[in-house]
């Protein structure tokens, strides 16, 4: 008698995942293509990339990269500066659905109106801006070097720093600005972490280093109460890159990471011997999560979806990009 071979559903997924992979790497191959993916994007999308990383990290990717296509695994305005940097590449994103709301906080209008009232400030912009705010900034800058970027404008100068009013109010708590007007957006994803969640998560692990990143909403309020306290502060504030550095670098073994969920992945990936908590496991980015196997190996296959800047556009807000990169 034949016998049906019962396969469980959990290896036939397996399987078709591996099978997606073997396919999206030869695919890439093929086409020339490298594969960026962000510290936010699914562990299936990071493993099966050639560089994973932050903002300016995959800005740095893409400004180097000998291939011609761009497979860019993450949100619209990363894809839109990696073809704002490389006009002769194809910049391809999986999902054009993929936005983000803290680029969505500020149009141009809005920035055009701000800067009419201020018109001899100097504008700093936050990357995570569509490519039209970018080519009205004099800097753009990422959450790494932020401080160094409106540190090395002349004291003098007044600065009108956008989006994120999180990432801007720490800069200015950090180099004691009086005359920087900062631009009230955030993203939904790190406003959304009250302060009281570090107190919680520092007496749930009191042996556990706590890696913050800027934009979050609990970082302002909860420095604010530590310095009136006088008292130590145990948490060490980072971009995305830098939790990934202060992490190998510390001799902690236990680390609660306040920032979107995704870079647990590659934390515990180059850290087996650590051991990483979310501050709160609903910090994930619906966005960032729009990109899958699927439709990465839809992009390389059927050569979807192109990302293009108007070339007046992109001239423009070129300028502001490479200050953001030569600035480290
Ligand atoms: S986590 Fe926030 S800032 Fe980052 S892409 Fe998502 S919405 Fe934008």
């Amino acid at each position: 008698m034949l016998q049906t071979k019962i396969i469980p559903s959990a290896l036939t997924d397996q399987l078709k995942q591996d099978q997606l992979v073997k396919e999206i790497r030869a695919l890439a191959k093929k086409r020339n293509a490298v594969i960026l993916a962000h510290n936010y994007q699914i562990p299936e999308i990071q493993d099966v990339a050639d560089f994973v990383g932050d903002s300016l990290g995959l800005s740095q990717q893409a400004h180097k990269t000998s291939a011609d296509v761009i497979a860019f695994c993450g949100v619209h305005f990363m894809a839109e500066t990696a073809a704002i940097l490389c006009p002769d590449k194809r910049v391809l994103i999986p999902d054009l659905k993929a936005g983000c709301s803290l680029a969505e906080s500020i149009n141009i209008d809005q920035l055009r109106a701000w800067k009419a009232e201020h018109p001899n400030a100097i504008v700093v912009s936050y990357v995570n801006t569509t490519a039209e705010i970018k080519a009205e900034t004099d800097y753009c800058c990422t959450s790494g070097n932020a401080l160094k970027i409106v540190q090395s404008i002349p004291a003098d100068k007044e600065i009108l720093f956008l989006p994120d009013q999180f990432l801007g109010s720490w800069v200015q708590k950090m180099t004691g600005r009086k005359n920087m007007h900062i631009w009230m957006g955030e993203c939904h994803v790190h406003s959304a972490v009250p302060p009281s969640k570090i107190d919680e998560k520092l007496k749930e692990y009191p042996e556990a280093e706590l890696l913050i990143h800027p934009e979050c909403g609990c970082l302002t309020p909860y420095l604010d109460r530590v310095i009136r306290q006088n008292g130590t502060c145990p948490l060490k504030v980072a971009s995305t890159e830098g939790m990934m550095k202060q992490a190998h670098a510390s001799s902690a073994k236990q680390f609660v990471v306040a920032t979107e969920i995704g870079i647990l992945h590659r934390l515990k990936k180059e850290n087996p011997e650590k051991e990483f908590l979310p501050i709160d496991n609903e910090m994930s980015c619906k966005y960032m999560k729009m990109i899958t196997l699927e439709n990465l190996h839809n992009a390389l296959k059927n050569d979807e979806f192109h990302v293009t800047v108007p070339e007046e556009i992109a001239k423009k807000a070129k300028l502001s990009i490479d200050r953001m990169i030569s600035i480290v």
